[in-house]
């Protein structure tokens, strides 16, 4: 899996490498994360604390965020999709994530999964 370190909300400053931070803190990568990206993880835990994005184009990942339950089950049935099984998923306060291996090698988002730490 290639990874690369973002900021954490409980660091005092972004570590965001960006201008001006908008205050979304926890999410901002700590680097040109499209180019950084490794898949040597121990290189990223040695950096100061913070989280983990991880590069879902490179990785070969699809990341579904779904922010109310059931609304992806609902999606894939109103589109007439049958939901694939997922290969892991993480839950979060007040949504989960689903993972799953792309089929795609093509990179849509420029955005990335981010794991907390
Ligand atoms: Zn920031």
């Amino acid at each position: 899996m290639f990874v690369f370190p973002v900021d954490h909300p409980l660091l005092p400053v972004c570590a965001g490498a960006h201008r001006e931070c908008s205050g979304d803190r926890g999410k901002h990568p700590a680097c040109q994360w499209s180019r950084a990206s490794t898949t040597r993880a121990a290189m990223v835990r040695g950096r100061a604390p913070g989280n983990i994005g991880i590069d879902c184009g490179k990785s070969g990942l699809l990341v579904l965020d779904e922010d109310a339950a059931g609304e992806l089950n609902r999606l894939c049935a109103e589109r007439g999709h049958v939901r694939r099984k997922k290969m892991s998923e993480a839950r979060q306060t007040s949504s989960r994530e689903f993972y799953y291996r792309s089929r795609c090698t093509t990179s849509y988002n420029s955005a990335a999964s981010t794991t907390t730490r």
